[in-house]
């Protein structure tokens, strides 16, 4: 089988054995296609995965062998995530799932940019869900990416119509704003590229450029009753977005934090402590929240449909440079053929 891994600073294509199944509950998918997520660039880019790893985890895919207790068969066309939480530790107790041991050592096999892939029982009982015809490959793709926005959003316990600004419109900012629009918030978006501002706008979200700060703020404030925003999701990983929430937050409001930032700057005490601010980090969906994420794109409650450029697994380095680049949004990689 093809698979792509990483080896120093290129991704190459590499013929493998097929995987089996053997003797082990689960299943074997042939993989259709696979999101590139922001964590996979970072992975790569930062080299913090070793050399021959498979990197992807959105996979669609469909079932080519199976053992299991669960009502899957072969032929299913699924989509599934990689982590899943114990429920009984300490973290998980406290809903911090994404912390919890056995969530990061729990994962698909071995990766999602790869002609097959093994996908353990557990994966199949809580997180795996059948594809409908209506809806594309590349639109359940989003199901896992989509899965953390939701958690980003439950976090933040909003209130129905809350005003709210997304900083940062690349891919996960616009998944961000369908998600809080889908689910009955005022969303208005900022980054300082004029595609994406544009893209956002066609989609719905009242999109603006922040190079200048304080007219950005005067914006915020005039739509706002003067108050600033109740939540920001801080979608952009530049130092500068720091300055973003706090020009545009209202007195009391949150700042969910859902990218890491080159300098690792920290929040200023005191505007914290006068402000009453919330920050709070969100990191990886639960399963809950990925049935969420589920139930929003079979009902088509969100627009998924220009985000995507699709590039056969071939190209897969193309993808990577090009996302790295700001040229596209979200690259899904397309593998194999449906039977
Ligand atoms: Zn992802
Ligand atoms: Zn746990």
């Amino acid at each position: 089988m093809k698979t792509a891994q990483v080896e120093n600073d290129k991704i190459v294509i590499k013929e493998i054995d097929d995987i089996k199944l053997d003797d082990k509950k689960g299943a074997i998918v042939k993989v259709l296609g696979c999101g590139l997520c922001g964590s996979d660039i970072v992975k790569f880019k930062h080299k913090i995965v070793k050399n021959g790893a498979v990197l992807g985890h959105e996979i669609v895919a469909e079932i080519i062998e199976i053992n299991s207790n669960t009502n899957f068969k072969i032929g299913d066309k699924i989509v599934t995530s990689h982590h899943i939480p114990c429920g009984e530790c300490n973290y998980c107790r406290h809903g911090n799932v994404s912390m919890c041991e056995h969530f990061k050592k729990t994962n698909i096999f071995p990766g999602g940019f790869s002609e097959l892939v093994y996908v353990s029982e557990e994966h199949l009982e809580n997180v795996a869900y059948i594809i409908p015809n209506n809806i594309s490959e590349e639109e359940i793709s989003f199901y896992e990416p989509l899965g953390c926005c939701i958690r980003a959003i439950k976090r933040c316990n909003l209130l129905k119509n809350d005003n709210i600004l997304v900083v940062g419109l690349g891919s996960i900012g616009l998944l961000m704003s369908e998600g809080l629009k889908a689910l009955g918030y005022n969303v208005y978006g900022c980054d300082l590229i004029p595609e994406r501002i544009s893209l956002a706008n066609k989609m719905g979200i009242q999109a603006f450029n922040s190079k200048n700060l304080e007219e950005f703020s005067t914006i915020i404030k005039d739509k706002t009753n003067d108050y600033g925003v109740d939540a920001v999701f801080m979608t952009s990983g530049a130092d500068k977005a720091i300055d973003v929430a706090l020009a545009t937050i209202r007195q009391g409001g949150k700042i969910l934090v859902f990218s890491s930032t080159p300098l690792s700057n920290g929040y200023p005490n005191n505007e914290i402590y006068y402000k009453e601010l919330t920050v709070l980090g969100s990191y990886s969906p639960s399963p809950a929240d990925l049935k969420d994420s589920y139930e929003l794109i079979t009902s088509k409650k969100v627009n998924l449909k220009n985000l995507t450029t699709i590039y056969p697994l071939d190209k897969i380095q193309e993808a990577f440079d090009d996302t790295i680049t700001n040229k596209i949004f979200k690259a899904y990689i397309k593998i194999t053929n449906q039977t």
